[in-house]
């Protein structure tokens, strides 16, 4: 990973600051309403199962196409992780279209990015669906990381996948 801790940090700000920006105060956050907010255009068409989403400008328009088929939650990391490349990203999207292929789903390490641009934009979108404020407090005071149970509740309340969630607990500061 060439991605400094600093720079890391950065990006987790900024996805807070567009939360505090709505005035979210409770799980789940409105990754669609962010999006909308920011004028990004979120589209659901079926893909292929392997593809998660994509990122591109259209007609000097932000675009967001998520998969239809995928689960609701799993679609709201990949709104969240394409709005990185969009707010983060913006110049790399003026070369073409970014794809992004399975986000998170798969247990090992390389899937969750070994690019640069992936792993920022992973960690931003982890942090805009579990942002500190919201999330810190029941992770410290309610829960029992070794409760399987418990997780999934928390999953539940964050509507992300347990993969989210535990890429989100292992950034616990
Ligand atoms: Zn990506």
């Amino acid at each position: 990973m060439t991605v400094s801790a600093e720079r890391k940090r950065e990006v987790r700000e900024r996805a807070r600051s567009l939360v505090a920006d709505r005035g979210v105060s409770r799980p789940p956050v409105p990754v669609d309403r962010i999006a909308k907010a920011l004028n990004i255009f979120v589209q659901y068409a079926p893909l292929d199962e392997e593809l998660s989403g994509m990122a591109f400008i259209k007609d000097a328009s932000a675009v967001i196409a998520v998969n239809a088929l995928h689960h609701p939650n799993r679609q709201r990391f990949t709104i969240a992780h394409e709005l990185a490349h969009h707010v983060l990203h913006e110049w790399h999207l003026r070369t073409g279209v970014h794809v992004d292929k399975v986000i998170l789903e798969r247990a090992s390490l390389a899937a969750l990015g070994v690019d640069d641009l992936e792993i920022e934009a992973n960690a931003f979108a982890s942090e805009l669906l579990m942002p500190r404020d919201l999330f810190e407090p029941l992770v410290h005071q309610e829960i029992d990381l070794n409760d399987e149970a418990q997780l999934t509740v928390l999953a539940k309340r964050f509507r992300v996948s347990m993969a989210a969630l535990q890429f989100r607990l292992a950034a616990l500061d």
